[in-house]
């Protein structure tokens, strides 16, 4: 197997009610949630998976055609070093050395700034292009149209993927649909970094906590699909001895910076 590097970038921080990240928990509570994305070397390409939050939504709500992102200025905090393009020159990439863009899925937090990357190819499962389009209403406000239009122009390498997509062909970076947060999330598994197998597991669940008790956001589309998925991450976990990684956990971001092979960035604690 190729060896692979990672780079998980901290895009913003997000603060949110803890009730709303596992459900029907913690009512009250703070939960400071990170916002990475990951870049993941490979020798035959350069791979992102997730682009984070556009910076100007937050910006410009008004401007970016997203007037409730206002409402979402208070609980984000995102500052240009936050941005994912100045991330990435900080680590001596430019947008143009990205080969591919695989979405976990389209909400905002995830598929902002993909103007970015205008010569990747990306990779987004059909089930949740169409449902970005119209989604159910409680997911209305995490999908911006200017944040995924371009996705709909000919312009842009869109590949389709409808279930299990390997990016190389040989099994070391493959999108394995987990759908429940949303009809098309898809998780990545990378065989492997410094021979350890890691599932950066994007929002099959918010927390740590809620993997481990089977439990949902609060505005998931699929309660049924969301322990499916869980339950699937968690037999491949334990069947290949892997390392789990959701995106949204704090404790899970720390954990990554000890791992070989694994570098994490974050403009909060610099
Ligand atoms: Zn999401």
């Amino acid at each position: 197997m190729p060896d692979i590097e990672v780079t998980a970038f901290n895009t913003s921080d997000w603060t949110f009610d803890y009730s709303q990240v596992v459900q029907m928990r913690g009512f009250g509570n703070e939960y400071t949630a990170k916002c990475p994305a990951y870049l993941i070397d490979h020798p035959e390409g350069t791979v992102l998976l997730d682009t984070g939050v556009s910076y100007e939504a937050l910006e410009d709500p008004e401007g970016y055609g997203a007037p409730h992102m206002k409402a979402m200025r208070g609980m984000t905090a995102m500052t240009e070093d936050h941005r994912l393009t100045a991330q990435l020159d900080d680590a001596g990439y430019d947008p143009s050395d990205v080969d591919t863009v695989i979405l976990s899925h389209l909400h905002l937090d995830h598929a902002g700034e993909i103007t970015q990357f205008p010569d990747a190819e990306f990779v987004v499962q059909q089930d949740e292009l169409r449902y970005a389009w119209w989604p159910d209403q409680t997911q209305w406000t995490f999908y911006l149209e200017n944040d995924i239009s371009p996705l709909r122009s000919y312009d842009y390498d869109v590949t389709v993927a409808d279930g299990r997509y390997d990016v190389f062909g040989d099994g070391s970076v493959v999108c394995l649909p987990t759908p429940g947060h949303t009809p098309g999330h898809q998780s990545v598994v990378l065989d492997s970094v410094e021979g350890q197998t890691v599932i950066l597991a994007a929002d099959v669940a918010h927390v740590r906590d809620a993997y481990e008790k089977e439990l949902c956001t609060a505005f998931n589309w699929s309660t049924e699909e969301t322990v499916a998925s869980i339950r699937r991450v968690r037999d491949l976990a334990r069947e290949e001895d892997a390392l789990v990684a959701f995106l949204h956990d704090s404790d899970d971001f720390e954990t990554l910076s000890d791992q070989p092979g694994i570098t994490t960035r974050d403009p909060s604690t610099n």
